[in-house]
């Protein structure tokens, strides 16, 4: 345990970090100031590059689903140290397994150092066990969202596995969450989000405004990350399935029929698989 000294030093500095990986890919970093944890490290090298240029170390990793691109890098960082693995229940990692600490919707994950308290949400769509990590308030009191591939700034994840009705719920239990949550999603495909939002959303002044200021953002080579659940109830078109205006673009550039927001859901998700 931390002593309350060293835990009140820790108050003004926690950090978020979105760690680039491969192409497109943020390992998110959580660290106090000396202790990190990792969430979905696909590649070792860029966490352990980051950690020695910030002095600080591993103390627990956090998985998400079961893809290389999430997975890839435990082995290497783990590397004999015994730093604890959190994995989802209902998939399988191969040869991470005996390593992974299995959590499933409802549980808890507690850390002392960086001081964490996780609620573990089953997010099943993107892969059918897919899970994502709650905390309900940091030192500061803000809520944070890990959620892996389920939810993106401006999208969701593609449904390799998962029914368009499994990840409609994923996304509604996500999106119920508190206004004011940080979400650390796992890419940065925010540009190409917005341009497919856009197609489907045309009258979002919101949207259009974000379009404007991610752009920025991007530009200068600066994240789109963290977003917020208040901002991608506002502006994300797979969080707005129920909204009519969405719901009469689908139709019509669709033509098809969109009898109710699974429906729309559904459509939505089918088009953005072959929009360029
Ligand atoms: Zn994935």
């Amino acid at each position: 345990m931390n002593s309350p000294l060293e835990y009140a030093h820790g108050h003004g500095n926690y950090e978020y970090v979105p760690v680039p990986a491969f192409d497109d890919n943020y390992i998110w970093v959580v660290s106090d100031g000396r202790h990190a944890v990792a969430v979905d490290p696909g590649d070792a090298a860029p966490v352990r590059a980051y950690l020695a240029k910030r002095g600080w170390r591993l103390v627990a990793i956090l998985l998400t689903h079961h893809h290389a691109d999430h997975v890839g890098g435990v082995a290497d960082l783990l590397n004999g140290q015994a730093v604890p693995v959190y994995g989802p229940a209902g998939e399988a990692l191969g040869a991470l397994d005996p390593f992974v600490t299995r959590v499933k919707g409802g549980d808890r994950v507690h850390l002392d150092a960086p001081a964490l308290d996780l609620t573990v949400l089953d997010v099943p769509g993107h892969t059918r066990g897919h899970i994502a990590y709650f905390q309900a308030a940091d030192p500061a009191g803000t809520p944070h969202l890990f959620c892996g591939d389920t939810l993106f700034a401006c999208g969701c994840g593609r449904l390799f596995e998962g029914t368009p009705a499994q990840m409609l719920e994923s996304l509604d239990a996500l999106a119920a969450l508190p206004g004011a949550t940080q979400v650390h999603c796992a890419h940065e495909y925010t540009l190409s989000n917005i341009r497919f939002a856009l197609a489907c959303d045309p009258g979002n002044a919101a949207l259009r405004a974000w379009s404007r200021d991610a752009a920025a953002l991007r530009e200068r080579g600066v994240p789109t990350l963290p977003t917020t659940i208040a901002h991608e109830r506002a502006v994300n078109p797979f969080l707005r399935a129920d909204d009519p205006a969405v719901q009469a673009t689908l139709a019509d550039q669709l033509h098809e029929t969109v009898p109710d927001r699974l429906a729309a859901f559904t459509l939505m998700r089918e088009w953005k698989n072959r929009f360029r």
